[in-house]
């Protein structure tokens, strides 16, 4: 469920200052780093982004591709925000569009495209 979400914030950049503003704003605490190594688990990964949870604290992150931590929280305020973001990110989800490998058109994700009717699975 969780990297169900997370493909989906993947796919819509603009969902990560969405759950930014769901998780509110952090007090910006430096990590134990345990004489230099965290131990971060990934809980989700999609498309290059992950969602971590570190061991030690129980903090969860979204790191972008190129491992740009894009938000944080604790565990629990990010599964909330990933929850209460959910119907948004259905919505986008829905509206993104494909290109039938059929015919060629840009269609409405789906099992079938709507110009051609061939599957598109
Ligand atoms: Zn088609």
């Amino acid at each position: 469920m969780i990297q169900h979400k997370l493909a989906m914030i993947s796919t819509d950049p603009k969902l990560v200052g969405q759950l930014c503003d769901l998780i509110g704003t952090m007090p910006n605490i430096d990590f134990p780093t345990m004489g230099g190594t965290v131990f971060w688990e990934n809980l989700a990964e999609s498309n290059g982004w992950k969602l971590q949870k570190n061991k030690f604290t129980n903090h969860s992150r979204l790191l972008d591709p190129s491992n740009t931590r894009k938000a944080w929280g604790s565990e629990q305020a990010m599964l909330d925000a990933l929850k209460r973001l959910e119907p948004t990110m259905s919505a986008s989800y829905e509206s993104m569009k494909v290109f039938c490998p059929h015919c060629g058109s840009n269609v409405p994700k789906g099992k079938y495209c709507k110009e051609c009717g061939s599957n598109m699975e």
